[in-house]
């Protein structure tokens, strides 16, 4: 096995991932190991994750051994911010052409090492593998060792070519190779009992500056952040701290779990999104520092602290919450996690019809259902068009998502926030919270909703009017015929890898009384493939009572 194949399936078999940790023995022992599916990287490449991941370490030069066109696709793509260098967003790329992939591209990429040390003598560089030249056999490990040596520098190899799989893989990945190359690699000045890292947080926006002064007065010192706004001399140094805290285990958590591993560095899994959270990832922090050595005086202080912190944002929430009170949010998130921003909203006294919950594990649900409660409206997956339909029938009043579903919401002249990582506002830590309830306020009271509303004086009926009505009349011809009814949801397609339609997987459900997704899957491959319908599968069978024919809600019976 590959050394890149033998790193994937490490971090498929990862065994901190929720995934994993939700299967049961038989079904861990398979591993995550499957065939990738077209369409599996949608939503950014392996690379381009590994690059995200990565790139906000700011004084490191990051090389894209490839075609231009990757490194156009991952520049910059996030709004993480710099303190220091900002060589970190100069472009470099080795550009490789029809010549390198007859000849191969190792030598331009060696010539192109050789050349950013020259000219921006940065501390590293990072060599980032992509699709081409992974596939003519370019060995990037062996030439960024060369230049290792040569040049007297960390040259250090992301192998992460697009093609093995999707973007949350990739960050994986980039995690793979600092802990393989950077972490460990050097010594900090000084090391306090007080020393922290934070991993898996990118500092968009500059929110990390928001908890950053917070860590300052109780004297907690960040050695490390991965990646927002950090150096590699920090990264290099981070194996030293005493304790870290997971912002977003979706996509660094191999780092905290093998830092715990090989340095003894607990690690708890917290969020500075909403004043509560804040309060409890403060509290978290200085508790897993007690334990470790720092004097239990620290807890006094961070109590102070919050009792404090929490009085302000509150205040600052004060003014908003009448104008805010009773509307109605649709949240679609990306990376950021949903649960943390339920409870930041539902702490302003908005209200939310309704929670995407595509990438958060199992214990972020069971978290979203304690606060939104049992009939909590989870979004696994959603079309534009369902997306359409929902923010319409829950009556929302703003939906906040991520920039792709931007026109969703516009289409359906609603009012729009970006929450997720091309965010223009920082919303983590108390003053965060203020300035989220403060965006919220002032895209809902923007007077040109009321005016993109209004009907254009020479339509006699708006578009919106034209679809609303054909809807109305397909759920009336519905209605009024159960059997098409049941037709018509029976002939969903639930699986697109596996192109497994609903009336299936019922009857595999109602034929050998299936109980879980994972036999569903055994039984009739639904969720095989790029597994984004698990979460529809588990639907089906928690709703059971209401297709199973014969049974008072199935919708056959009732019409009867
Ligand atoms: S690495 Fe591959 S999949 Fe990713 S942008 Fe480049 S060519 Fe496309």
């Amino acid at each position: 096995m590959s050394s890149l194949s033998s790193k994937i399936q490490d971090v498929f078999n990862e065994p901190g991932c929720g995934k994993n940790q939700g299967k049961s023995e038989k079904e861990r022992k398979k591993g995550c190991t499957k065939q990738l599916q077209p369409g599996g990287a949608a939503g950014g490449c392996a690379f381009d994750g590994a690059k995200i991941a990565l790139q906000p370490i700011t004084d490191v030069a990051h090389l894209v051994h490839g075609p231009i066109a990757c490194e156009g696709n991952s520049w910059d793509n996030r709004g993480s911010k710099s303190s220091g260098s900002n060589l970190w967003r100069t472009g470099f790329t080795t550009d490789i052409n029809e010549t390198d992939v007859v000849f191969g591209g190792e030598k331009r990429l060696y010539k192109s090492v050789k050349e950013i040390i020259e000219k921006y003598d940065p501390p590293a560089v990072f060599v980032y593998q992509t699709c081409v030249p992974a596939m003519i056999g370019d060995d990037i490990d062996a030439v960024c060792k060369a230049a290792s040596k040569k040049f007297g520098k960390p040259v250090i190899p992301v192998n992460s070519p697009g093609f093995v799989g999707p973007k949350n893989l990739g960050n994986k990945l980039a995690g793979e190779a600092i802990l393989d190359h950077v972490i460990g690699t050097e010594e900090p000045e000084y090391t306090t009992p007080y020393d922290i890292n934070i991993i898996g947080e990118y500092n968009l926006s500059g929110e990390l500056w928001q908890v950053k002064p917070l860590l300052d007065e109780l004297g907690i010192r960040i050695l490390c952040c991965i990646s927002g706004d950090a150096k590699y001399h920090d990264v290099a140094c981070s194996h030293r701290a005493k304790a870290a805290m997971m912002v977003c285990s979706k996509s660094m958590i191999n780092i905290a779990r093998k830092m715990e591993e090989r340095y003894g560095i607990p690690f708890f899994e917290g969020s500075f999104y909403g004043i509560e959270d804040t309060s409890d990832a403060l509290r978290e922090i200085s508790q897993l520092l007690i334990e470790r050595g720092a004097p239990a005086e620290l807890m006094e202080r961070t109590e102070a602290l919050i009792a404090r912190e929490e009085a302000r944002a509150w205040a600052g929430i004060e003014p908003y919450k009448q104008r805010l009170a009773g509307k109605k949010v649709l949240l679609i998130t990306g990376g950021v996690k949903s649960w943390s921003v339920v409870a930041a909203l539902q702490e302003a006294g908005l209200e939310l019809v309704g929670t995407s919950v595509k990438k958060s594990t199992k214990e972020d649900k069971e978290r979203i259902k304690e606060l939104m409660g049992e009939d909590a409206h989870m979004i696994d997956d959603m079309s534009p068009r369902e997306m359409y339909k929902m923010l319409k029938e829950a009556k929302a009043d703003i939906m906040l998502s991520g920039g792709r579903s931007q026109f969703v919401a516009l289409k359906a002249k609603m009012p729009w926030l970006d929450i997720n990582q091309e965010r223009h506002h920082a919303y983590m830590g108390y003053v965060g919270m203020v300035e989220l309830v403060k965006e919220i306020d002032k895209a809902l009271s923007n007077p040109v909703w009321e005016q993109v509303r209004k009907r254009a004086p020479w339509e006699e009926t708006t578009w919106e009017e034209r679809a609303d009505a054909a809807i109305a009349a397909e759920a009336a011809a519905l209605a009024a015929d159960p059997e098409l009814a049941r037709a018509q949801r029976r002939s969903a397609r639930i699986c697109k890898c596996k192109a497994v339609d609903r009336g299936t997987i019922e009857d595999a459900i109602l034929e050998h009384g299936l109980d879980s997704v994972e036999a569903v899957t055994e039984r009739t491959h639904a969720g095989s493939g790029c597994t984004g319908c698990t979460g529809t599968i588990a639907g089906i069978l928690d709703s059971i009572e209401d297709w199973r024919p014969g049974s008072i809600n199935e919708p056959a019976k009732q019409a009867a």
